[in-house]
This record gives C-alpha cells, structure tokens and sequence, in this order.
C-alpha cells in the first residue's frame, strides 16, 4: 500500500540508497565515516563534502550500515508482489564496486538477499492464492559482458550469438536462452546455484568479472484466474549491474579499457532511460545498450522500477559516492 500511495503522488521509479558498514580494513586504518543518517527516516541522506561543507541527498527510502536484509526486503516486497497481479518490474542495484550490490541481490546463505527472499515471497503467495490462481514460474539467468549475452544456464557453449528479439504482441526475449520452471524455493535456489557456477567459468577471478558484467535473473510469471480464465503474463528482472567507478589510470589501454568503455556506455544508456521516462520524453533511448534493450518491457509503461544505490561511508570512496548519489538523484 505504502508503495502505492508513493506512486499516486510520483512516477513508477523509486529510488532506495544503501550504506555498507565500515569493514576491517577502512576501521584498522582509521578512516572517517562521509554519511550521516540524521534524517534517514524521512529518506535523507546527509554527505560531508568537505571540512565543514554538508550536501543533503533525497531518496525513496535511506538505510544505515545497521539496517539488514530484512529491513529492504519489506520495502522491496510490494513490488514483487505486483508482479502475480500482473505487472512488469525491475529491481537493480548500482554503486560502486565493493558497496554491497552483490550483498543486497544476492546476499549470502546466512543472510539472503533480494533474489532468494523474491523467489520465497513468490511462491509463498502463489500458494496463499491457489484457490483462484494458478502460476507458472520460471527463470533465466543472464550475464551482459562487453555488450554480449551469456546464458548461465546453457547446458553446452554455443558460439551462437544471443540477440533480443522482439515479439508479435510487443515484448523483448532472447531466443534460444534457457528458461527453467521452477515449482518451488528449493528448485529455484538450485537453479541460481547453476547461474552463479557458471559465471565463474573461463573467468581467471571470478569476484573481478563479476564487477565487470551485468548479473540479470529475469522471472516470468504466467497467472491464469480460474474463475475468470483470464491469463496474465509479467516479467521480473533483479539486476546486479557491473561496477559504476570510473577509470583509473592504469586502465587506460586494453581489454580493462574496452570493457570499462562497455560498462560505461550501457550505465549511461540506462541513466538516459530512466531519465527519459521520468520526464516523459517522447523517444524513449532502450536500444542504446544491451542492458536497457532486455529490461525495455519492465522499464516505463506502466512498469515498476526500483534502483538500489549503493554507496560505501568511507572518506577515501567520497568522490564515487558522490558520482553515484548524483546519478541516483538525476533518476528520480
Ligand atoms: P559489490 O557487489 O557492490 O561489489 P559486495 O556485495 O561484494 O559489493 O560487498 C562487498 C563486501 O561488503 C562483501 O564482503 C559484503 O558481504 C559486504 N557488505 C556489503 N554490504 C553490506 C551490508 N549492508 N552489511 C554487511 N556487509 C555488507
Ligand atoms: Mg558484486
């Protein structure tokens, strides 16, 4: 209802920002913490600039290095519940590299993120429904590494190229790409597994391109109302966006260039759509990178969007928070 009754008020893109904590590292060599969350409960985030200068920043929700996954996941949770009434949604995380955007999607076994906690939440509901409702679910995982799709799920490499198509009836999909049906957590949390091991594969460091490639789990959700016999079909995409930091001097030749060029070029691309559709522009730029290409059904319209920007409090990491905490409000 919250997110509703947001809604009525403003456009389909909400905008949460989230702190990591201070780790061993930044507290053993004693750096200064840049945020404060004064005023996080009215969704301020306050940010010192310098020796006695303060920018305050406005956004949907703010949560403090203290707040866990619970805490998101339950602001998070009306969207993904939209998605069984039918709607298209997108959730993505973008910050730095090291700002806990793997953390919040992913999360970890002990404390899971907004993947698991979706797929959970999905089925619990399904189920709570079953009397007037049956779903079908099922998943693809997909990698976007210098502007080419990779299917995590595939069985056997192919050297055939993934490209997105576009449907009779208007949507996006990526011929030839696996889409596993999942009937419960269990099967659904094997199939990320699957994902996650294979975006390891002919990777020398794995946490490394991981930072480099966009991570995209895109549910799909077929309703059929048994009273009615109407059949809905919704589309959800949880993106893990590749590293926003901008170059650093020693990558200025190479493979980091090019791929740094990508990383770039499909992060603008997508700041321009959001951009776009926040002030209801009349060309709206999806087919500028592959990234925005494949969320173009659950980014507008009457589509749900909700970034997460993710910023680290240390002073040494200032000026990337800042660069994100601008992209952020430029969105919104
Ligand atoms: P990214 O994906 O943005 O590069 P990670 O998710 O890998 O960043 O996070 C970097 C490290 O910080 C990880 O060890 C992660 O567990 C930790 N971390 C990030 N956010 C939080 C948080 N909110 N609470 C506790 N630990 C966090
Ligand atoms: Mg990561």
């Amino acid at each position: 209802e919250l997110y509703n009754q947001i809604q009525q008020t403003r456009g389909n893109i909400r905008v949460f920002c989230r702190c990591r904590p201070l780790n061993k590292v930044e507290i053993s060599a004693g750096c200064a913490t840049v945020v404060d969350f004064d005023a996080a409960k009215d969704g301020e985030l306050g940010v010192l600039t310098g020796s006695s200068t303060r920018k305050t920043f406005k956004f949907d929700r703010v949560y403090t290095p203290k707040d866990g996954q619970v805490d998101v996941f339950a602001d998070a949770s009306p969207l993904v519940i939209s998605v069984l009434d039918g709607y298209n949604v997108c959730i993505f995380a973008y910050g730095q590299t090291g700002t806990g955007k793997t953390f919040t999607m992913e999360g970890t076994e002990q404390s899971r993120g907004v993947n698991y906690r979706t797929l959970e939440q999905l089925f619990e509901i399904a189920k709570e429904r079953s009397e007037t409702f049956t779903y079908n679910i099922s998943v693809s995982v997909l990698e976007v590494y210098n502007e080419q799709i990779r299917d995590l799920l595939a069985t056997s490499p192919t050297s055939k190229k993934l490209e997105i198509k576009q449907s009779s009836e208007g949507s996006h999909h990526v011929p030839g790409i696996v889409e596993a049906n999942v009937n419960s957590i269990r099967e659904a949390w094997n199939v990320l597994q699957t994902g996650s091991s294979a975006r390891a594969v002919g990777s020398n460091n794995v946490n490394e391109h991981s930072s480099r490639s966009h991570c995209m789990l895109c549910i799909m959700v077929r309703a059929k109302n048994l009273i009615s016999g109407e059949c809905t079909k919704s589309k959800l995409w949880l993106v893990d966006l590749a590293g926003s930091e901008r170059l650093t001097r020693t990558d200025v030749q190479g493979d980091r260039l090019k791929e740094a060029q990508n990383i770039n070029r499909s992060l603008s691309a997508l700041g321009d759509v959001i951009y776009s559709l926040a002030t209801k522009s009349s060309h709206i730029p999806y087919r500028n990178s592959k990234l925005t290409h494949l969320l173009q059904d659950s980014l507008g319209g009457d589509s749900k969007t909700l970034m997460f920007v993710q910023i680290s409090p240390s002073e040494q990491d200032l000026s990337e928070t800042l660069s994100s905490l601008n992209f952020a409000t430029q969105v919104r």
